[in-house]
């Protein structure tokens, strides 16, 4: 128990291609400036249109991209992400989650990090990384209709183990699991899962957040059965109360989270900034299934995003979080006095204590898709079926994920309103 064995979906050759260019790109930074180098396959950035660049933060600081910034946004960059943005990020998680230092690959006993293209592409490059057609996948369901996307074309079976408003229910993932036998999930042939997926915080779509007990029973369960446990958690910085919750990445002793981190609820959803937390082998992995696709994140927001904490510092960030949490959070209770106002008789929730989202559950309706693909849009009320979010969507599913992210309390409670009177003609 405690030992991880690192279970690739295929082998990964260090291919010469990739050892080329890591090597080259690394000579090209120490190299003198005497040197000169026929081997970049970089586009010659004096040819790009653009010069410099100058973006006003709402505080009134600005980041600004002279010539020579702006060459360097503009052209390729590294597959794990820019130096400072990486190290800025690498101080955060540390001082957010301090990984216990044993939990790192016996071979290079860090935590690494890389940047994705939001924490979409991250979750995708770890499916991709790791599981096999036929493989057993472990999910609490209802779950991320993105990463029921990103599993479904791997041909995996999901696998669900129930969960309440705190999360995945550790009782429920060791009866799971009792269908295999731990000393054999190594055997050749076995169909033990290696994987469990949970949103830790603030679940889309449940609003769910899973306390410290629990992660603590369901990391136990994950060392008996040798699992990793991916840990997405783009809601973390929306979590109304504090102190947050410790993460899974904190409970780390073994090197059998990978950690997929988010920008998108924070600073900008447009700019496609995640980040990969994790052992270093399983990092570097996917790293090289970054470079065989989209090669690196953006530059340009990379660098934008990298000058803009730097200029904060660790404090300034945390100052704006709480400025963003205290928007979500009166969000929240305008969402929820509105429901306790219009759907009382009609609907059951939980309120969520972190994310945007709330679920509910309506009452004497078998399924909400007709009622709201078709009926809610006649009065003028959008929101999403739960259906999307199980693992087999053609079930019947009476629930509903309604966002409080957008709409002002105003329109929260119109809408709730019209949601009422739907439900009740629908009765
Ligand atoms: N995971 C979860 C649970 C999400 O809700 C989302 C976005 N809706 C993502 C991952 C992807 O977020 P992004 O790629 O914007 O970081």
């Amino acid at each position: 128990m405690g030992t991880v064995v690192y279970r690739y979906k295929r082998h990964i050759p260090n291919l010469p291609c990739f050892i080329a260019h890591n090597r080259l790109a690394e000579l090209q930074q120490r190299s003198p400036p005497s040197l000169i180098s026929l081997a970049g396959g970089a586009p010659n950035s004096n040819t790009f249109p653009f010069q410099s660049a100058s973006i006003t933060v709402k505080n009134g600081q600005t980041v600004t991209f002279d010539e020579v910034a702006m060459k360097r946004a503009l052209q390729y960059s590294a597959s794990n992400g820019i130096p400072e943005l990486l190290t800025w990020m690498k101080n955060l998680q540390k001082n957010l989650h301090n990984p216990p230092t044993a939990s790192y690959s016996p071979e290079s006993g860090q935590m690494e990090m890389c940047v994705t293209t939001g924490s979409q592409e991250g979750l995708c490059k770890v499916f991709e990384m790791l599981v096999n057609p036929g493989d057993n996948v472990l999910l609490d369901a209802p779950t991320y209709s993105g990463t029921l996307a990103a599993l479904h074309p791997l041909g995996c079976n999901l696998v669900n183990v129930p969960s309440d408003q705190h999360g995945m229910i550790p009782a429920a993932l060791k009866e799971v699991l009792s269908r295999w036998d731990p000393s054999e999930v190594h055997k050749p042939g076995s169909t033990a899962p290696k994987i469990l997926y949970t949103i830790p915080n603030g679940g889309n779509p449940t609003g769910a957040s899973m306390t410290a007990e629990r992660k603590k029973e369901v990391y136990e369960l994950a060392r008996q059965y040798d699992m990793l446990i991916i840990e997405d958690d783009p809601y973390y910085f929306l979590q109304f109360e504090k102190p947050w919750a410790p993460t899974f990445l904190s409970m780390d002793v073994d090197g059998r989270i990978i950690r997929t981190d988010s920008f998108s609820k924070i600073l900008s959803s447009g700019l496609r900034i995640g980040f990969v937390t994790g052992p270093k082998p399983l990092v570097d992995r996917v790293v090289l299934h970054i470079q065989a696709s989209t090669m690196h994140t953006s530059t340009f927001t990379q660098l934008m995003v990298s000058q803009l904490l730097h200029s904060w510092g660790q404090e300034g960030f945390l100052q704006h979080i709480d400025k963003v949490i205290e928007f979500y959070r009166k969000q929240r209770d305008a969402m929820i006095s509105s429901a306790d106002k219009w759907l009382k008789d009609v609907a059951e929730w939980h309120t969520p204590s972190a994310g945007m989202f709330l679920w509910m559950k309506l009452k004497g309706i078998a399924d909400t898709q007709q009622l709201i693909m078709e009926k809610a849009l006649e009065k003028e009320v959008l929101l999403v079926p739960g259906g999307v979010f199980m693992i087999n969507s053609s079930e019947p599913c009476p629930y509903v994920r309604a966002a409080f992210s957008l709409s002002t309390p105003e329109q929260i409670d119109e809408a709730l309103k019209r949601l009422s009177a739907l439900i009740k003609e629908a009765l």
